[in-house]
This record gives structure tokens, C-alpha cells and sequence, in this order.
């Protein structure tokens, strides 16, 4: 072994030095063997002069076979990097420190050692390097950790590059502090977009606040930071991401730093959204239905329902999802049903029938069931659906149909009628009863054949109104006769109903043909004899006219002469009787023929009601006025009431409406001796007025009271009876009903009579107008002038009727309620003329007349006396007394304004109507004929021939067309029977001529 080599020092000192250099020596080899790491000590060849155990077992060679070998002989594989290393040092002198050195060691071939091997050079007292010591430290543990952390991060870094999420890094406070290239690479936001907090930016607005506060309580808390969130991606599209973050702690527990994830969820939300909507859809599905749905897993159990099985079984969804049919279902009928479940799954296949189910001890319900398997996507069978509907209902209905259409079938088997059906086109299905009738074939029958078998007169309207009753899907209903196989034709009557589908299409027809030949020779035996009775009936109302006529020409005569004779002076006293009886048993006659020919007229339906439209109370006064006279002369009351609501213009027939009050007041005046006569006018009904003449008189037996309405019949006293015609009643009643109403009568014998009747007579407020109407049109005003009339009478509705008549015209009129009050407003209001009553209270009529007529300044103002007055003395007397003329009560609007006319030279303005230019036979003006044929109309008319007027009628308008209008208004009155007419009609014009 070669030693340090020994300092030259002076020979004293050797000794010492000896020792000392030796001590030293001892440390040295103490130090190296010692020391933990490698060491050894080279001289100039590079030989080991010196090596430790540490190191000789790391060159796997032990320490004495180093000493006095060179490195390479030593180790031969390291020498070749090592030598020139060490040969720089002795070159240089300097060291070479932290060297690294990799190999293998024999001991342990294969595996690769580290080591860090510092070399210095050793340098003798002149400073020269004698050789080289090293320090050598196996480094290849801190070499491993150094390999493993790269090696981790490279794996974190291809992770991270390889990721499809996003990975993130946030310092302790949250932030982010270094470059995140994934996220962004997403967001597309640069490092100093997404900086600290600014990753915010990126994230959707709505989850922005949620994400920020949810952040910073996990920083705070150190906790796992996990949510869902929308976050925008580069291209803009905001993309569902799932995120977590970690915190990695320091050893102390401090947070060194996050590190999170974010991975795109959008398609497994989608995912999520679509299978929401298609369970959302199932849902649907399955309570869109009136169905009953069940599925069941294999073992049977429930596994979804829809709320129709709730229902059905009372109870929640919960409380049946999980259960078998055992312990839902009633035990009867569960077992069958879960052994057809195992026989449908065992089969596959589906399967429709009808049961019987109930819950729990309930009444079964019929159902109809569909039970099918339940299968997963490879086909295997997981369990069964069964759907199933309750038709109960349906049931009823089909078992209600099928006994209707039993009883259908024998309805038809048991009537005698002929049943047909046909379609909606009105194409006959076979009919057999009426091919056995017929004894056409079924080919025959069908379609329209049916109507080959009809009349030949019948067919054509049958067939138009079959097809109008298919055509406007209405009921047919009609007779014909139709041919039996016999040959005979016989009476039928068709009768059919459609039966229309729920849009109102016609779905088919049924009907009956009803054999009514029996009913149909009577009715028309019936109709022939009602019509010969009816010519009859007209022939003898004919008669009845023509007679009536024919007997009162020879009665005018009689009449006539009668009257002459009863003012001849030379007759005694006892002959003027006579004449008298002569003059009142023609007059009761000439009475008793006007009511035949009323009443022939009347049954002969000759008569109608012309209505027309005038002043109710001024009408109603006139007829009380002309009773009360009646009444005053006999001696008995009159009472006359009408309320105030009356209307004041109506619409009715003004002189029947008379006539018959006239007949009820007459015969009430006439039956009453005592006592008194109430004509009363009210409403019975909101529109109905009642007419009602009371009296105090003889009464009417009771069983009397029917026919008193008969013509002819008259009951009760005799000698009264003389008086009158037996008419009068018969014609008011039928008078009465073409006015819609009926004359009822209440009586007592020797209490009194109560007649009325109830009539509906509408308000009219034209009355006025017509009223004004004459053969120009409407008067509306009066040219120039506007006259001053003052009108004195106690009744209001006269004065009512004239007020109301002249007013609009352009009369200023006055009016006064009796004489006296009458005399003052004529010095008031110095009128042109006056219309004035003449029985009236204070001052009468006559009194005030002779007043006017005696003053200096009215006397010569016009007077026109109006009275109801019969008796023409008053009429003289009035005029005596300085009238200027009579006006009959009740007052006759034309006569007024004619009589106006007359006195006052008034001039009318008319109203303006535009007429076409009219040719002589199309204007209504009336030319009479040349006077040989007004001479020859006379003669008949006189005779009554109304057949012989007819026929005149006619030959004049053929000689000249401007004849029309008379010879129509002759044939017109001819055939109304109105003799008295054409008589007054004829004289006129003959006097033109
Ligand atoms: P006449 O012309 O006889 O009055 P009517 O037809 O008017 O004919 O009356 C028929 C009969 O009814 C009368 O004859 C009379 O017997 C009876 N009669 C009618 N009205 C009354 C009455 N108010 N009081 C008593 N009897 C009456």
C-alpha cells in the first residue's frame, strides 16, 4: 500500500515530525474509512493510492485490489469518461466538483446507479499536484425522485393536452394566477380575459351570480367546489358544463392552490331533456286515454299506471305501484287475471277479450282487454301492458239496440201497415208487404220501381214530393192509390221520416204506407156532400138576396104611398090610422128584409170587416148619444162609462162595430121598463177592450140564452116581440166573431141582462189622417188662410174629434163646454165660424144662436149645428134659429171639411203625390155611360137582377174601355149583393147626365 508522501523537513525536527506526520496519518485513514461517502485518493498515473470500504464496494472491487492499479485497470468501462477528467486536473490544478456519473456496479448489473463525484487536485509545498483526492456520493435515490416528478408532470401536461375538459389551476385566493390553455382554448378568452375572476365573463349570465357565490363560499370553506353551469364557448354557443374543483393543501393545512375540471355535459343534458319530454309524452300518452293502463313486471307487480287505475281502484298511484292483482283486485277474478298475464307472457303475443273485473269486493264491471308483452329492446319479454276500457255502457247500449231492433222487427211483423225503409237518396230497400200487395217482384220494389205501382195520376206528384221531402230532409206525408195485384187501385196514405246522422245528413228513411181507402171514400162521399151542401147553402143566401130585393121594390111602393096618403088632408082620422098600421107593418118589413139580406150576406161569407181607423171616443159618444134619446123618450136611464185609458185613434169597422152596439143598446133599452140602461167601455185584458151593455129589464130564462143568438129565435114576451126581427142578435154575434170575438150574455128574469164581448182593436194614430183623406188624397193645409173656429160642446171627445181634425190643417180652433162659456170665447176670439151642440147645460145650442145672430158684431159668423139628434124638427128647428147648416152626429170628417169648404171658400193643399200619366182605362175616374144604359142598369137595379147588372157590367166595358171603372165598381157592388148601393150609385150618374 503506498503511502502519503512524507514532507522534507531538517533532520531535528524528523523525529517529531515522524510521529506527528503518523498521528496525522491515523486521523486520515480514520476520516476515510469512516466517512459516509466515497473517497479516494489518485497520484499522478492515476493509480488509487488510497480508497475507502464505501467506495471499493460501490467499484465492486475490494479496497486492496485497488491500491497501486490505475483506473483502468480498476474499471476498465468508467476510465475512458473519467481519465481525461482527472488528467484536466492534474493539467490544470483545478477541481472538478458535482461531477455526475451514471453506471452499473457489478454487483448490481443492470440497474442504473447515480453519483456525484467531486474531484480535487492535491497539491505538494511548491504547489505542485502530486496526485488527486476525491469525495464520490450515490445520488441515485434523489435521481429517482428527480425522474418520477418529471415524469409526473409530463404526464399531467399530456393530460391536460389530451383532456376534452377543462382543467384548471386557481391559487389560494381563487384566482386565476397562471395560464389556463384549456380553458382558453374554450372560451376562447385570452390569458387576460380569464385572469383572477375574469373566467366570469365566460359563463352565462342567468348562472353567473349562482357560480360566483358558490366559488367563493368553497374557497372560504376549503371545500369541494362542484356545480353545473353554461358556459360560452369560442364560437359563442353556450355549452352545459359540469365542474369541480379540489383545493391541495400544504403540509401545514393551508391551501396551496385548486385545481378543477369542467367537463361538457351539453349532450348528456340533452339527452336528459329528451328523455324528460318522452317521459312527459308517455305521460301523456297514458292519460290521454279513457283507458285503464297497467304495466306489470313479470312476478305480476305493478310497475306504471295512469291515474285511470287510481281511479278505478280508489286508491293513490303510490299505494299500487309495487302490488300484484292478489292484493289490489277482488280474489275472484285476480288469479285468472295473473294466469292470463303468464299465459301471455309465456305465448308473446297480444291478446283483445272481453271480463269482468272489480276491485275489492265491488260490483264487476265490463271490460274490454288488450293485454300485450312487455318487451325490452333486444325483444325480451320484461313483463305485460294491459289496457282496458270499460264498456258497460256500450254494452247497455248494444243490448238496448238489439231489443229495440227486435221490437222494430215485430212491429212490423204484427201492423197491417206497409213498413219501408230506404236510403239516404231515397232509394226504396225491398218492401215485402208491399210486394204482396202489389205483387211486384223484389227487383221491381227497389229503388224508385215502387212508384210503377201507383196511380198514373198520382205518380208524377208523388214521385216531385218524395224528392222534395229527400231533398229537404223533411217528413213526407201524402196520398195516392196504388195498384193491388187484383188490378184495383186503392186509397194509401205514404207517410216517411228521416233519420239523420249526427252532421245532419239524411243516414236513411223509414216509413209506413197506411191502406185509408176505407176513410178516403167517406171523406170523399163527405166532400161531395159538404160541397152540395154549400152550393146550397149559396143558392139559398142567393135567394134570400135577390128575394130580399125583389120584395122591397114592391114594399117601396107600399111605403111610398103610405107616407103620401098620411099627409093627405082628406082622410078621417080612422082611415089615417089605418095607414099608419099600413106604414109600421111596412117598415117592420122593410126591417125584417134588410136583416135577411144582412145575415144572407153574411152566412154567404160576403161580408168583410173595412177596417179603418177614427176617434174612438167621439165614436163611442155618438152611439150613447143616439141610445140616451131612445132611452130619455121611454123614460128610462142611460148611463154611459168609458175609462180614460181608451185609446184615441183605433182601427176596426166603424160601422159594424156601430151596428152591433147599436143592436145590444136597442135591445136592452127596448126589453128595460124601469130602471136603467149602463153602456160601459174598459179593458178586460191589456189589449182587449170590453164592450158591456147592462140593463135592468126583463131578464132571459135560462134555458133561453142560447138561442137567443139563433136567427128568428126571439123568447119572452109577446107583444115586445113584435118589435123586433129575431135578428138583430144572430147577425151581431157572427158580426162579433169575424172581429175575433164572441158575444157572451149573463141574465136574470125580471133582474136584467148583461151582454159583452172582448175585441182586440189595435191603437191607431192615423186616424186624423185618414179622416182628412178625400178623392184627392190628403188634405194637409188650407191655402192662405188659417180660420178661426171656436166649437161649443159638453162632451169632450166631440170636441176632441173636430179639435184634432182641424188643427193640423191650419184651424185655429177654440173650444168651449157649453153655451154661455161658448158665447164668451166667440167675443174673445171672433171666430169665422162655429160648430156648436145643441142640447147642452146653461145656455142651450138654440139659445146661443139666437144670442149670435142678435149681437151687433157676431151675427153674421157661419154656424153649423152638430147633433145626435134624430128628430128632424130639431134639425129644421136649429136652422130655423139661424144655423147655417146641420152636420149629423157622429161627425163625418169629409162632411166637415166639405162643409168648411163651402162656407169659408177655402181653397185645400193636398199632399204632394207623384202619379204616372195615366190613360183613360187605367185611371180610376169614374164615366158613366150614355144614358140609354144607365137607363137599362136602372130597370134591373131596380128589379134586383144582380145577374143582369153582372152581364150589363160586362158588355160596357167591352163598348168602350174608359167605361171600366164604373162597370168594375157595378160588378164589384152586384156581387156583394149591395142593391141599395147600386141603386144610390146609378142615380147619381144618371143625374150627371
Ligand atoms: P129582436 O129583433 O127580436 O130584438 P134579437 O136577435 O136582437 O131580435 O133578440 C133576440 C131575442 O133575445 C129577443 O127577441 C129577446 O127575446 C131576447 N133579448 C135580446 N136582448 C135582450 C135583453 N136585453 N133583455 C131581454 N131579452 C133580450
Amino acid at each position: 500500500m503506498s503511502k502519503f508522501p512524507p514532507k522534507k523537513t531538517p533532520a531535528n525536527e524528523q523525529q517529531e515530525n515522524t510521529t506527528a506526520q503518523a498521528l496525522r496519518q491515523a486521523h486520515f485513514d480514520a476520516f476515510f474509512a469512516g466517512a459516509n461517502a466515497g473517497m479516494l485518493i489518485f497520484d499522478r498515473q492515476l493509480r488509487y493510492v488510497q480508497i475507502n470500504e464505501v467506495l471499493a464496494q460501490t467499484n465492486g472491487v475490494c479496497v486492496a485490489d485497488h491500491i497501486g492499479r490505475s483506473v483502468r485497470e480498476v474499471l476498465p468501462e468508467l476510465a475512458p469518461t473519467v481519465e481525461p477528467i482527472l488528467q484536466g486536473i492534474l493539467d490544470t490544478g483545478k477541481p472538478i466538483l458535482n461531477y455526475e456519473l451514471v453506471g452499473e456496479t457489478p454487483k448490481q448489473p443492470g440497474i442504473l446507479r447515480y453519483w456525484q463525484a467531486s474531484y480535487y487536485p492535491l497539491l505538494d509545498e511548491n504547489g505542485l499536484v502530486f496526485g488527486i483526492g476525491g469525495i464520490v456520493i450515490e445520488i441515485s435515490d434523489r435521481k429517482q425522485a428527480e425522474f418520477l416528478l418529471k415524469q409526473s408532470e409530463e404526464r399531467f401536461r399530456s393530460l391536460m393536452e389530451a383532456s376534452a375538459q377543462i382543467i384548471w389551476i386557481a391559487n389560494a385566493d381563487g384566482e386565476l394566477a397562471i395560464e389556463q390553455p384549456t380553458l382558453g382554448a374554450f372560451t376562447g378568452q385570452t390569458f387576460d380575459d380569464y385572469k383572477g375572476w375574469g373566467w366570469l365573463d365566460a359563463i352565462h349570465s342567468d348562472d353567473r351570480p349562482h357560480v360566483a357565490s358558490l366559488w367563493s363560499v368553497a374557497v372560504v370553506n376549503r371545500s369541494l367546489y362542484e356545480t353545473e353551469l353554461r358556459m360560452r364557448r369560442h364560437d359563442g354557443e353556450y355549452r352545459y358544463m359540469s365542474c369541480r374543483g379540489v383545493p391541495i393543501l400544504n403540509a401545514d393545512g393551508s391551501i396551496r392552490e385548486w385545481i378543477g375540471a369542467n367537463t361538457d355535459i351539453t349532450a348528456r343534458k340533452q339527452v336528459e331533456v329528451e328523455l324528460r319530454e318522452r317521459n312527459a309524452l308517455l305521460n301523456s300518452i297514458l292519460e290521454s286515454t279513457p283507458d285503464i293502463i297497467v304495466v306489470k313486471d313479470r312476478q305480476g307487480r305493478y310497475v306504471a299506471i295512469n291515474s285511470n287505475v287510481a281511479n278505478f281502484l280508489g286508491k293513490p298511484i303510490d299505494e299500487i305501484i309495487g302490488k300484484d292483482d292478489l292484493e289490489l283486485m277482488s280474489p275472484d277474478t285476480a288469479p285468472e287475471m295473473m294466469a292470463k298475464d303468464r299465459q301471455i307472457m309465456a305465448a308473446g303475443i297480444t291478446e283483445s277479450y272481453e271480463e269482468d273485473i272489480s276491485a275489492h269486493n265491488e260490483t264487476p264491471t265490463t271490460f274490454l282487454t288488450t293485454k300485450a308483452p312487455w318487451r325490452d329492446a333486444n325483444g325480451n319479454i320484461l313483463g305485460i301492458i294491459a289496457t282496458t276500457r270499460d264498456i258497460s255502457e256500450r254494452k247497455q247500449a248494444e243490448d238496448a239496440i238489439k231489443q229495440s231492433e227486435e221490437r222494430y222487427r215485430s212491429l212490423i211483423l204484427a201492423t197491417s201497415q206497409i213498413v219501408w225503409t230506404a236510403d239516404a237518396e231515397g232509394r226504396a230497400q225491398d218492401i215485402p208487404s208491399l210486394r204482396a200487395y202489389t205483387g211486384q217482384t223484389e227487383a221491381e220494389v227497389m229503388g224508385f220501381g215502387w212508384l210503377d205501382a201507383m196511380h198514373p195520376d198520382d205518380r208524377e206528384r208523388t214521385n216531385q214530393s218524395w224528392m222534395n221531402a229527400v231533398q229537404t230532409k223533411s217528413a213526407y206525408d201524402i196520398e195516392y192509390q196504388i195498384r193491388g195485384a187484383d188490378g184495383n187501385y186503392r186509397y194509401f196514405q205514404g207517410r216517411g221520416v228521416p233519420i239523420l246522422n249526427e252532421d245532419g245528413s239524411i243516414r236513411e228513411w223509414v216509413g209506413t204506407c197506411t191502406d185509408i181507402h176505407d176513410r178516403k171514400q167517406a171523406e170523399i162521399a163527405l166532400a161531395k156532400a159538404k160541397e152540395a151542401a154549400e152550393a146550397a147553402s149559396r143558392a139559398k143566401s142567393e135567394f134570400l138576396a135577390n128575394m130580399s130585393h125583389e120584395l122591397r121594390t114592391p114594399l117601396n111602393g107600399i111605403m111610398g104611398y103610405a107616407q103620401i096618403l098620411q099627409r093627405s088632408k082628406l082622410l078621417k082620422e080612422e082611415d089615417r090610422s089605418r095607414i099608419d098600421v099600413i106604414y109600421q107593418c111596412g117598415s117592420h118589413l122593410l126591417t125584417l128584409i134588410n136583416d135577411i139580406l144582412d145575415l144572407s150576406k153574411i152566412e154567404a161569407q160576403k161580408v168583410e170587416l173595412q177596417l179603418t181607423e177614427f176617434h174612438l171616443p167621439a165614436f163611442l159618444q155618438g152611439v150613447a148619444e143616439m141610445c140616451r134619446i131612445r132611452a130619455e123618450i121611454k123614460g128610462i136611464n142611460f148611463h154611459f162609462q168609458s175609462t180614460s185609458e181608451l185609446p184615441i185613434g183605433i182601427r176596426a169597422d166603424e160601422k159594424r162595430l156601430r151596428q152591433v152596439l147599436i143592436n145590444l143598446l136597442s135591445n136592452a133599452i127596448k126589453f128595460t121598463d124601469a130602471g136603467s140602461v149602463t153602456f160601459t167601455v174598459s179593458f178586460a185584458t191589456e189589449r182587449k177592450i170590453r164592450f158591456e151593455v147592462r140593463d135592468t129589464g126583463t131578464g132571459i130564462a135560462q134555458t133561453h140564452l142560447q138561442a137567443i143568438f139563433q136567427p128568428f129565435e126571439q123568447v119572452g114576451d109577446r107583444k115586445r116581440q113584435t118589435e123586433g126581427t129575431g135578428l138583430g142578435l144572430a147577425i151581431s154575434q157572427r158580426l162579433v166573431e169575424l172581429m175575433g170575438s164572441t158575444i157572451q150574455v149573463q141574465s136574470d128574469v125580471n133582474v136584467g141582462s148583461i151582454f159583452w164581448f172582448d175585441v182586440d182593436l189595435p191603437q191607431a194614430n192615423e186616424w186624423i189622417k185618414t179622416a182628412q183623406a178625400d178623392d184627392r188624397g190628403q188634405i194637409i193645409g188650407i191655402k192662405d188662410r188659417q180660420p178661426k173656429i171656436v166649437v161649443i160642446d159638453d162632451k169632450w171627445a166631440n170636441r176632441s174629434v173636430i179639435s184634432n181634425l182641424l188643427t193640423p190643417i191650419g184651424f185655429e180652433v177654440s173650444e168651449a163646454n157649453d153655451g154661455q162659456e161658448g158665447w164668451e170665447k166667440i167675443l174673445e176670439v171672433q171666430p169665422d165660424l162655429i160648430v156648436t151642440d145643441l142640447l147642452m147645460p146653461e145656455l142651450d145650442g138654440f139659445e146661443l144662436i139666437k144670442r149670435i145672430r142678435e149681437s151687433e158684431t157676431s151675427k153674421d159668423i157661419i154656424i153649423i149645428v152638430s147633433s145626435a139628434s134624430v128628430f128632424e124638427t130639431d134639425q129644421y128647428r136649429s136652422l130655423e134659429a139661424g144655423g147655417n147648416d146641420f152636420l149629423p152626429k157622429p161627425i163625418q170628417a169629409t162632411e166637415l171639411l166639405q162643409k168648411l169648404q163651402k162656407y169659408l171658400h177655402l181653397e185645400w193643399l193636398y199632399e204632394a203625390h207623384e202619379s204616372p200619366i195615366l190613360t183613360a182605362a187605367d185611371t180610376n175616374e169614374i164615366i158613366a155611360p150614355p144614358a140609354t144604359e144607365m137607363e137599362i142598369l136602372y130597370e134591373l137595379a131596380m128589379k134586383g137582377d144582380f145577374r143582369g147588372i153582372v152581364k150589363q157590367a160586362a158588355l160596357l166595358e167591352q163598348i168602350d174601355p174608359k167605361y171600366i171603372p164604373f162597370a168594375k165598381r157595378l160588378h164589384q157592388m152586384a156581387k156583394e149583393f149591395q142593391d141599395e148601393e147600386i141603386l144610390t150609385f146609378i142615380q147619381s150618374y144618371k143625374q150627371v147626365l
